[in-house]
């Protein structure tokens, strides 16, 4: 074959190939890639200076949360949002934080902060604590609760007929993608995802998922939570999860929308409407 029928034949391969591309949809063909830890290396495809997360450290001021070991939980979680943060910034995203120091706010006060600024994300961080010395791990909360002000709006956003069914699933997909990777890079016990009637993931409006890391009644995760490296380990995951979710959304703004089905069943109950 000649150089240019070789060259034609190229052509051709490529031109079959990006068919293939289309006809798959691109999200869909990146969606393993968009799963590995590493930087991805079609980052140029995603701006992520255009996202805007809130970081909710948990309690402040007069609300000290739980205590556990020497630690109070207003204090750590404050720590771990400056962490997320650090990391969020590094990757190029914008954070708002609902507090940077010790101080108290209502719980409707930080959703208004995500509320007011249209955020993307929002992530609320808290930590565990039982009467028994033992429970230890990682749970994740998103609230499957929406107001009809929600639906009607993110119907609009997303030019959705008035007439479809359609199920936000967002919230779960931002749960999962952080949680598996604060599990996986903490060797944490994985406590689950759960639905939950929490007012901060409740009343915001984007997807919003509350993140309990760790049980500061165990001594040992208590142990790992005064030391920087885990803090940063699990920021970084966190921050993983929090840009895999906004990467993957960038890609396809339908992510995580279920049109004309129902939504999975949880099975998981309800917590109460304040976390730990
Ligand atoms: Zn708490």
């Amino acid at each position: 074959m000649s150089t240019l029928g070789t060259f034609r034949s190229l052509l051709s391969m490529g031109a079959l190939f990006g068919a293939v591309l289309c006809f798959l949809e691109v999200p869909l063909v990146f969606e393993h890639q968009i799963d590995s830890d590493s930087v991805p290396p079609y980052a140029w495809l995603n701006d992520l200076k255009r996202c805007l997360v809130v970081i909710d450290a948990g309690h402040g001021g007069k609300d000290g949360g739980t205590a556990g070991h020497g630690l109070q939980e207003k204090n750590v979680t404050l720590d771990l949002a400056k962490r997320v943060e650090k990391q969020l910034i590094e990757r190029g995203v914008k954070v708002s934080m609902t507090r940077s120091a010790d101080e108290f706010l209502e719980l409707d006060e930080r959703c208004d902060i995500a509320n007011n600024i249209s955020a993307d994300a929002f992530l609320s961080l808290h930590l565990n604590a039982s009467l028994a010395p033992e429970p230890n791990g990682i749970e994740t909360y998103f609230s499957s609760k929406r107001t009809l002000g929600d639906i009607t709006a993110l119907r609009k956003k997303l030019s959705l007929p008035a007439e479809s069914e359609f199920h936000d699933q967002r919230n779960v997909f931002l749960a999962e993608a952080l949680h598996r990777r604060s599990c996986r890079a903490t060797e944490a016990e994985d406590r689950g995802v759960r639905d939950s009637n929490f007012i901060v993931v409740m009343h915001t409006v984007c997807p919003a998922v509350l993140i309990e890391c760790g049980y500061l009644t165990n001594v040992a995760e208590a142990e790992n939570l005064k030391g920087t490296a885990y803090k940063d380990k699990l920021a970084r995951a966190i921050a993983d999860g929090l840009c895999h979710y906004l990467r993957a959304t960038q890609l396809n703004p339908q992510r995580g929308i279920i049109i004309g089905a129902a939504p999975k069943p949880n099975g998981v109950a309800p917590a109460a409407e304040k976390p730990d």
